[in-house]
């Protein structure tokens, strides 16, 4: 059959030579690849004490955003859950009870939203569902257990903390803004 590279090499069943023997040329010809990596540029870093730096839409963990006010932005819509391929996404709806308007912006919140980190493949599609602007990727990276369950994340992980919001500002890059606008202009034809 016709190679589709010339790199192919036929195996030859040939004696070896007194000098092949020695092993002294294929030892030093190791040694040559091995120095000519050690010298070059490394493509790895030693993380953690290095950290790459991230694109700014890179997709890591998710958080669900606070309003201008503190309240919870997510109406438990379930639009995220159904847009998301790995299933990864589950919530349980509740309905808003009188004075609790400073918790939760709109009258359905999400009284449980879980997303098993383990399903998840960072795609980004929750985020572009949400009519909401309620939850968003960010460059947070999910951090490493022993234990599946742990990797099964509630409100108490995704929903920011009031007084420590996550900024998802640069995310919002006039690309994403344009295609977002884009997207809910077909929605709504
Ligand atoms: S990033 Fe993708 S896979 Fe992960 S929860 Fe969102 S939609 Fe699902
Ligand atoms: S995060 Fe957004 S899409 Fe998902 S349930 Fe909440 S409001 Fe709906």
């Amino acid at each position: 059959m016709q190679s589709l590279t010339n790199r192919k090499k036929v195996v030859s069943n040939k004696e070896m030579t007194w000098v092949e023997k020695l092993y002294l040329p294929a030892i030093l010809g190791g040694m040559r690849i091995t120095l000519k990596h050690i010298f070059s540029k490394k493509t790895t870093i030693s993380y953690p004490e290095q950290k790459r730096e991230f694109s700014q839409v890179y997709r890591g963990m998710h958080v669900l955003k606070r309003d201008e006010k503190g309240a919870e932005r997510c109406t438990a819509c379930g639009l995220c859950a159904v847009a998301c391929p790995a299933e990864a996404i589950t919530m349980v709806a509740a309905e808003r009870k009188k004075g609790e308007e400073h918790l939760y912006r709109e009258e359905k919140y999400a009284a449980t939203y879980e997303i098993n980190m383990l399903r998840c493949i960072f795609c980004g599609d929750c985020e572009e569902a949400c009519p909401k602007e309620s939850i968003f990727l960010t460059d947070r990276i999910v951090p490493a257990d022993l234990k599946r369950g742990e990797f099964v994340y509630g409100k108490d992980k995704l929903v920011e903390p009031v007084d420590k919001p996550i900024d998802i500002s640069k995310r919002q890059t006039p690309e994403v803004l344009e295609f977002k606008k884009n997207k809910k202009l077909t929605h709504n034809r």
